[in-house]
């Protein structure tokens, strides 16, 4: 099947507007930057949403149309409403994609889907960043080399807060010596979620090719496969059971009784 995916890029946009420097790096704000790092590939029909529009953009419509969803937030992640949560993880249970870009890891999508605080240590110093590749044969390290290097990042340091991950794709190595778990894998219900490090504001990060390659790669790893996850709890009849059985014993249950929520 050769249709494309469909990827809704979310971004707060907020520093884009207040921060004269952020808005010169990303003229297109952070989440056109995104976007256009992707629609370098043909596979993708790439849309954006911010937290600004009518339902930051993410109406049931919006997001019923995208296979894979990716997040940047920062300073405005309780100004994202809950109800707007409750939908993308929906979405994501029943199979959307998700990416997590660098501060995102605190948002309310993120720390709700995994579960925990997903905290981490920090320093804006512009240093160097190096991302070793753990697994060069998954699917999100393709094209990429033994490490590649960011020039200046803002440094993420363990402990990240973070369930341990199905995978760990990428850990960054920073010039003032911390480690960091940067390009991580889960899987919540039918959704393939991955978090990527790299991605601070005040840096050009997002028109590395490196980092638009990963990014790309993650969109194609991430876009839903197989069933739509069943979120209702089927009774399944004792006549209906794969092998014949008898009921021994009492149940509360009529037989032929509908499923419960
Ligand atoms: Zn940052």
């Amino acid at each position: 099947m050769s249709q494309k995916i469909r990827v809704t890029v979310w971004g707060e946009n907020v520093h884009e507007k207040k921060i004269p420097l952020v808005g010169e790096i990303y003229p297109q704000g952070m989440h056109g930057q995104i976007a256009a790092g992707l629609k370098e590939s043909g596979n993708f029909d790439v849309r954006t949403a911010t937290l600004d529009q009518p339902e930051h953009g993410l109406t049931e419509e919006v997001l019923a149309q995208t296979d894979v969803l990716t997040w940047w937030g920062h300073c405005a992640h309780g100004a994202v409403e809950d109800k707007i949560v409750d939908r993308v993880q929906a979405r994501v249970l029943q199979g959307m994609g998700l990416i997590v870009l660098h501060s995102g890891h605190y948002s309310k999508i993120f720390r709700r889907l995994l579960g925990t605080t997903c905290s981490l240590t920090w320093r804006e110093a512009g240093e160097k960043e190096r991302l070793w590749v753990c697994q060069p044969g998954h699917p999100i390290a393709q094209g990429l080399g033994t490490y590649f290097e960011i020039p200046n990042e803002e440094m993420y340091g363990e402990p990240f807060a973070i369930p341990t991950p199905d995978e760990t794709i990428f850990i960054s190595w920073f010039e003032g010596g911390e480690v960091f778990r940067s390009g991580c894998t889960w899987k919540r219900g039918n959704g393939k979620i991955f978090y990527f490090r790299p991605g601070h504001e005040t840096y050009p990060t997002y028109q590395q090719k490196e980092v638009q390659l990963v990014i790309r790669n993650a969109v194609n790893w991430a876009r839903p496969e197989g069933s739509p996850w069943i979120d209702t709890c089927p009774n399944v009849p004792i006549d209906q059971a794969p092998e014949k059985i008898t009921q021994q014993g009492g149940s509360l249950h009529k037989a032929g009784e509908a499923g419960y929520r």
